[in-house]
Order: structure tokens, then sequence, then C-alpha cells
């Protein structure tokens, strides 16, 4: 069983031809929305993948919220945890697409007003979990409530720390596990450009075992062992978005299976999830990460 605890957005996407300038008024192609949030596509792929999947998370009291939470049940969720702040919104991001770029303006509303309290009415949750998952879209108190439920409850805590920024000496000696890519685990530990790999593998708490995620490059292990690197399989990407949830949600959901198998079939399931438009829908099942594999 796998717990995300995070954040949830509806994506509300616009397409046209060009950027308005301030001020201007223009006519859209296109509009279309699709839940988004690093929480709820964490839970979505892992939800594909497979897994028993529960979300801890908040929406607000509006259209958006209510979309959002019929999505996740949809997809298998269990949304108990999901609670309904009144009077505000839910998170959103106004995505604009435009001459082969993007504008993008997130409001986190009901996802910054998430709370201890919130997560302490949800133990049974913790309970029940093998692997409890965090990025860093929700108030970081929340995270490290999230982290020590998870340690006091014997569940593996793993820890995306995006988006980037510097963690906390009490927050890393909870993680079991970190996902970060380049730029996130340089603010995370506060390291120079400099850093080598053995000065990466020496700061590292003992007991935390590190993954950082390369794109097109693959994936590296960090551990008191040194370092050890996977080659991505060789895709043709048509649209990023959502590799590294998916990555994430496929560590969570295979990490039992010790770090080989785990590494690969979260590369894998990102590498299927490349080749699609669009973060959940491209999300692909255990069965087709299985064939992809076996290709
Ligand atoms: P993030 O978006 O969080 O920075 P990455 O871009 O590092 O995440 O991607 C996460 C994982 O997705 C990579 O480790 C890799 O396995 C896979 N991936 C990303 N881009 C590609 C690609 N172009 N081809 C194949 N696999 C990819």
């Amino acid at each position: 069983n796998i717990l995300v605890v995070g954040s949830i957005n509806m994506d509300l996407i616009t397409v046209l031809d060009r950027f308005p300038k301030v001020g201007e008024t223009l006519l859209g192609q296109t509009f279309t929305t699709a839940l988004g949030g690093k929480g709820a596509n964490q839970a979505v792929a892992a939800a594909r993948l497979g897994a028993d999947v529960a979300m801890i998370g908040a929406v607000g009291d509006d259209a958006n919220g209510t979309s959002a939470l019929n999505i996740l049940k949809q997809e298998g969720i269990d949304i108990s945890g999901i609670g309904v702040k009144q009077s505000m919104s839910s998170g959103i991001a106004s995505i604009t697409v435009a001459e082969s770029d993007n504008h993008i303006i997130v409001v986190p509303g009901a996802n910054f007003a998430l709370s201890i309290e919130d997560i302490d009415a949800h133990t049974a949750l913790f309970e029940q979990a093998d692997v409890v998952l965090c990025q860093l879209e929700i108030p970081m108190d929340c995270v490290l409530h999230a982290a020590k439920l998870a340690k006091k409850h014997q569940a593996t805590f793993v820890l995306n720390p995006a988006p980037a920024q510097k963690l906390s000496a009490e927050l890393l000696s909870l993680v079991d596990v970190m996902t970060p890519n380049h730029t996130e685990l340089k603010l995370a530990f506060a390291l120079d450009d400099t850093a080598s790999d053995e000065e990466i593998a020496q700061i590292l708490p003992v007991h935390m075992q590190l993954v950082m995620t390369e794109g097109a490059n693959g994936a590296s292990h960090y551990g008191i062992d040194g370092k050890r690197h996977w080659n991505a399989f060789k895709v043709e990407a048509v649209d990023t978005t959502g590799a590294g949830d998916t990555f994430n949600a496929g560590l969570a959901v295979y990490w039992s299976q010790g770090l080989d198998v785990a590494v690969e079939r979260a590369q894998a399931a990102a590498a299927l999830a490349v080749q699609q438009l669009g973060a959940q829908t491209a999300m692909p099942t255990a069965e087709a990460v299985s064939v992809f594999i076996q290709a």
C-alpha cells in the first residue's frame, strides 16, 4: 500500500498562436483541463501500476476540487484522506501554450492550507502504508509530520524534493529514499556546483538511499558504497511532462523488490510516459511496463 501526502491541482490549459501582450485580449484555439499537481500525478501513476493507493491532501470547495476528487476516485485511489477547505480555491495551474513555449501560473490554494491536524485525522492510512510518498508542494511542516508518522508506523518514507529547496537536517534524518534531479539535489543539501560524486556520497545521512533522475541520461544511485548509474531506455520523447512523477511512483511501487528492479521498472514506466502527450494520460499500467521491459 502506498500513501501519497501531497498536492492536488487542476491544470487549465489554453493553446493559442502567440502570447498576448500586456493589456491585450486574444482568441485562443483550445482549452482543456487535466488533473495535476505532483501529489495527484504520483498517486495516479502508482495506481495505474497496480498499487493500492491512498492520498492525503486538500482541495477547495469549488468545481475544480470536485473534478479532481472524481478523477482520483475513478483511478481507484482512496480519497478518504482528502479534505475540502471551505471558502478556498483548489490548487490550479494556469498554463498557456504558444510559440512552442509555455507560461505557467500556479495558485496553491487549498494545498497550502493543509495542516498537521488534517494529517493526524488520518493516521489509520499510515498504519496501512508500506511506503509514504511526499513532494514539496504542501507546507513543509506537513511534509515533516508525514515523515515522522511514516517512521512511527514503519513505512518507507520516499521524498521527491520538488520544487527544489534547501531541506532541514531534521527532515533529512527521516528520509529513507530521496529522488531529486540534479538541481533539487544541490539545493536540498546546499551543495555548490563543483561537488563531486564522492562528496555527494559522503554528505548523505548513512541510512538514506538517494536516486537522482537525469532525464534522458537515466538515473544514478548514491549510497555508502559510492555511485551506480543506469542508462535510460532509448525512446522517442514527445512530451516529458510527468516523467519525474511516473518515475517516483514506479520507484515507490517496486521498492520492496530491491533497488535494481525498482529503478528498471521506474525508468521503463517513465520511458513509456514520455512517448505520449500529457502527464496523466501517458502514465502506463504495470502490464504495459512488463511488456516494454521484455520487448
Ligand atoms: P524531472 O522532470 O523530475 O527532472 P527527469 O527529467 O530526470 O525528471 O526524468 C525522470 C526519469 O524519466 C528519468 O530518470 C528517465 O528514466 C525518464 N526519462 C525522462 N526523459 C526521458 C527521455 N527523453 N527518454 C527516456 N527516458 C526519459
